[in-house]
């Protein structure tokens, strides 16, 4: 068998040993006869996984016993509209706080301001979002009813550190999709996190979304009850039928990420990873660019650019031909991105950094 080294930036590279349990429990799930897929999402056995599931991801992130964490659909797109549908006042008439730090928090706030009162609160888009705003750029509205911002800008590889310091008049909503358990943060710090599975959790079809209890129950009034968090909190994620087999693939995730010594286990790997890309990528002599400021450098999605673009089909074709597959930048940016995500493993940025050094020294 052999795997590439998969930078795709999502759906992405799953850990392998989960791959492989899954195989071996497709048609038989721990003797009950028939797979996941197969269950009732109401019997014991799928109880049992998603209760597992839960627990586990709590333990890992630390999430306090105020919180509820919710397995839901729709993706990180979905939340965009629904977080200001929950969130804004049964009258919908609240307003909230937008940070503009790339493309996803922009279309976050493009969406929310379909439903509700929304305001910029920063903006980085004038230095083409190649850096995090300064603590004298936010300006807040003391009435906000939420303050939203994406911890990880999956397309322009801007990661705020792990402490959000800024202080905010309001509970933090953070999009957390590209780098949720990539490494430990405070989620007392917030008031609600979310994310697509798909980019660092597991598979594409679930979406978790934690959140503070004293935030559940300020739904519009004519909100769809699978899209009240308080409906699905109420209902344990299960007021119809969950993405089972997602959950039960994140379920096995959270296990492996324990056998890695837990978020600060793989903070530590990914550190590294990011470290050995961003040297090569620095130490190029301008071969290779990233332009991002670098105390906000993402360790999870590394963008850069050959100083020559004309090279750029010549440095995919000769990457896929080493088995480094997802290289390509994200339509809007152009470029190279590398997605380097906890189940990447540090071979892998080792692969790719003697291809971009070996690359560099013949095209140089
Ligand atoms: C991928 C991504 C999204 C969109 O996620 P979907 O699950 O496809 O809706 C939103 N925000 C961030 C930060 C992302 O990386």
């Amino acid at each position: 068998m052999s795997r590439v080294w998969n930078f795709s930036a999502g759906p992405a590279v799953l850990p392998l040993p989960v791959l492989e349990q899954i195989r071996e429990e497709l048609t038989d799930w721990q003797g009950a006869g028939m797979g996941v897929m197969e269950m009732s999402h109401r019997g014991k056995a799928f109880t049992g996984i998603i209760e597992a599931a839960e627990a586990d991801l709590r333990s890992l992130l630390g999430v306090p016993g105020n919180y509820r964490v919710l397995f839901l659909q729709g993706g990180a797109t979905q939340q965009f509209a629904q977080i200001p549908l929950n969130l804004l006042g049964t009258g919908g008439d609240g307003s909230a706080d937008y940070i503009v730090t790339g493309s996803w928090s922009k279309k976050a706030f493009g969406e929310a301001a379909r439903f509700g009162r929304v305001r910029c609160a920063a903006s980085t888009e004038a230095d083409r979002f190649t850096r995090l705003p300064t603590a004298a750029e936010y300006a807040f509205d003391p009435a906000a009813a939420y303050v939203h911002l994406c911890t990880n800008e999956t397309i322009h590889g801007v990661e705020f550190p792990a402490e959000v310091t800024m202080a905010t008049p309001a509970p933090l909503v953070a999009d957390m999709s590209s780098h949720l358990l990539s490494r430990p943060f405070d989620v007392s710090r917030f008031g609600l996190i979310y994310g697509g599975a798909q980019k660092n959790v597991g598979p594409a079809g679930l979406t978790l979304v934690i959140v503070r209890d004293d935030l559940l129950g300020k739904a519009a009034a004519h909100i769809p009850s699978v899209m009240d968090y308080a409906v699905m909190a109420a209902n344990g994620s299960m007021l119809n039928t969950p993405p089972t087999f997602a959950i039960y693939a994140a379920g096995l995730v959270f296990k492996w990420l324990q056998a890695q010594g837990g978020l600060a286990g793989i903070a530590g790997v990914n550190a590294q990873k990011a470290a050995l890309l961003y040297a090569c990528i620095d130490g190029s002599g301008g071969f290779y660019r990233n332009n991002i400021a670098a105390d906000c450098r993402s360790r999870m999605n590394v963008p850069f650019t050959l100083s020559d673009p004309a090279l750029d089909a010549a440095f995919l074709a000769d990457s896929q031909a080493a088995g480094l597959i997802g290289l390509k930048g994200h339509k809007s940016f152009g470029g190279m991105r590398a997605s380097i995500y906890n189940a990447l493993p540090l071979d892998g940025v080792r692969v790719l950094v003697d291809f971009m050094n070996d690359f560099a020294k013949r095209h140089g």
